[in-house]
């Protein structure tokens, strides 16, 4: 018999799927959920542990794992059957990214109901998923760091522990929000480069030794050649597709409206996303928005 604990998984999705099977290859018994069949039948075929029901897969477990689309899918689980079903004191750790209040009412929904409770969003996309090399932001009680930490170094090679219930919504928003704003700024001086008659290796060799060095230009750059493996190489296909981009800045817009705080730049990155994700280009890379700087659409 293995003392590891056993893991109520639910949210079979991109991300869900290859998490669970890192978990499952590391020897946890998991109770795997997803609302689709077809999620559970590729967990079935994966080897994984499937039950026919959400509130199954809260019962006789330690940990309930959710990894769902949105806040509301997370409270509405939590609230419907999550909560009731699961023994005293199980430990809910949120993986999804959610709004930060949501986040926050749901550690205290868990807590009222007698459980423990911690936010784990991630950064890595499905490859870092699929390679357990994800980077978790943790919103967790000192107490449970432990707990959560021999978990979640199944499924990523960083765990960084940002305060308390919330806090890892929250650094995940603010990551997410320089992103944004520094690929539009990364795509305008692509762009302004080109018209002042710059070749695009020319300027990468400056500003990625120089005082606009940023990930948005080393490591994702909006044009092709200068980093192979940036998605501009490959017609901009995702990487991080726009629509991604566009939900995560919307929570950052969200925060800045609770907060009362005058981020123009944020606000103006969450709306431009918003755009051009809706405008055909949802599952296009981010980077991509340098099409539409350069043809004047945003
Ligand atoms: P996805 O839509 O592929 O997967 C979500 C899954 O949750 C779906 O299969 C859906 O059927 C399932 N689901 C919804 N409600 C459910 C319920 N009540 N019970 C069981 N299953 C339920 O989304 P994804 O790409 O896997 O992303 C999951 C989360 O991770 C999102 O919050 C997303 O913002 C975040 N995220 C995604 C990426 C990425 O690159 N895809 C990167 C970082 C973070």
């Amino acid at each position: 018999m293995s003392n590891l604990p056993v893991i109520g998984f639910l949210g079979l999705g991109h991300m869900g799927l290859p998490m669970a099977i890192n978990l499952h290859r590391a020897g946890y018994k998991l109770k795997g959920f997803d609302v689709v069949p077809a999620a559970v039948q590729a967990a079935t075929e994966a080897g994984i542990e499937t039950v026919d029901s959400g509130a199954d897969a809260a019962k006789g477990v330690d940990i309930v794992l959710t990894m769902f689309p949105s806040g509301q899918h997370v409270l509405d689980a939590y609230r419907s059957y999550l909560l009731d079903t699961a023994a005293p004191n199980t430990l809910f750790l949120e993986c999804s990214t959610i709004d930060v209040a949501q986040a926050r009412e749901a550690a205290e929904l868990a807590v009222a109901a007698g459980h423990r409770s911690a936010d784990a969003p991630v950064s890595g996309g499905v490859v870092g998923a699929e390679a357990g090399t994800l980077t978790f932001m943790l919103g967790a009680e000192a107490a449970d760091l432990a707990e959560i930490t021999a978990v979640l170094e199944h499924m990523g090679k960083r765990i960084v522990h940002c305060g308390g219930h919330g806090s890892g919504q929250a650094a995940k928003i603010c990551n997410n929000m320089l992103l944004g704003i520094s690929m539009i700024g990364a795509a305008e001086a692509f762009v302004l480069g080109e018209r002042l008659g710059l070749e695009h290796q020319a300027l990468y060799d400056v500003i990625s030794t120089a005082s606009g060095q940023c990930w948005s230009v080393t490591t994702n750059c909006p044009v092709p050649g200068p980093v192979p493996a940036s998605p501009a190489n490959r017609d901009y296909q995702p990487g991080f597709a726009a629509a991604l981009m566009a939900k995560d800045l919307g929570l950052a817009s969200s925060a800045l409206e609770h907060t009362d705080t005058d981020a123009q730049m944020g606000a103006l990155a969450a709306a431009l996303y918003r755009k051009f994700s809706d405008e055909g280009n949802a599952g296009t890379d981010f980077s991509g928005i340098i099409n539409a700087v350069r043809e004047g659409t945003l």
